[in-house]
């Protein structure tokens, strides 16, 4: 699975549609200071399900659209897409061809869509779920979080390795079977409580 598009509209410099296919291999975006470098990865982190407006460099979501210029207006709409080759099936759903979509009015509505069809975010951040692209992942490492990651606890950095090994799912699973088990313990030990009184 890779990057292949990512299509921002409406989104904090982008006022116009800007389209960027990314070959495989290593791609590099290099431009003035203020040119809108550090914008692209944000609409990344945020198409992804960001939720954070710190982490987006901003103070509320609003910020993200479009706030207009000496020469334009301020749009209502914020628009990006991602379109992921999943030719290679790393994302367990039938599409050679993933997009995923988010769209945010300045009224304060918002929409996601996985391939055109209106999705929860709930749905976005399960698609990413241990493929490394989800919103929390390792895919998108900003600014100062390399000394993040070296200096963190060896749990924490325990934490990346296992999302790129891919064995949150099981750890998730097992937690519920977890708390499932201790339910059934409490409702054995009521039912106990319940036939030593009728004894
Ligand atoms: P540097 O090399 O200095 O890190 P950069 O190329 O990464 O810069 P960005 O931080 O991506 O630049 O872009 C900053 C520009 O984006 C600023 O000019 C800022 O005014 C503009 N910008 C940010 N949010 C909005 C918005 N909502 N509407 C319009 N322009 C915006």
């Amino acid at each position: 699975m890779y990057l292949k598009r990512l299509e921002i509209v409406g989104f904090k410099s982008f006022a116009d549609k800007t389209r960027l296919e990314i070959p495989s291999g290593v791609t590099a975006v290099v431009g003035p200071n203020g040119s809108g470098k550090s914008n692209i990865s944000d609409a990344l982190r945020w198409v992804l399900g960001e939720q954070s407006i710190k982490t987006l460099r901003g103070s509320k979501m609003d910020d993200v659209i479009f706030a207009g210029s000496d020469q334009r207006r301020p749009l209502g709409l914020a628009e990006v897409s991602i379109v992921l080759d999943n030719s290679d099936h790393s994302i367990p759903v039938d599409f050679t061809e993933i997009a995923v979509t988010r769209k945010l009015f300045r009224s304060g509505e918002s929409d996601y869509l996985i391939n055109k069809s209106s999705v929860r975010l709930k749905d976005v951040q399960e698609l990413f779920f241990d493929t490394g692209l989800g919103k929390e992942a390792y895919s998108v490492i900003g600014q100062g979080k390399i000394d993040s990651i070296l200096s963190v606890k060896a749990e924490d950095r325990r934490a990346i390795f296992e999302e790129a090994a891919g064995i949150n799912k099981y750890k998730t699973r097992k937690m519920i079977a977890e708390r499932k088990l201790e339910e059934t313990d409490r409702n054995l030990l009521r039912v106990q409580d319940i036939l030593q009184e009728l004894a």
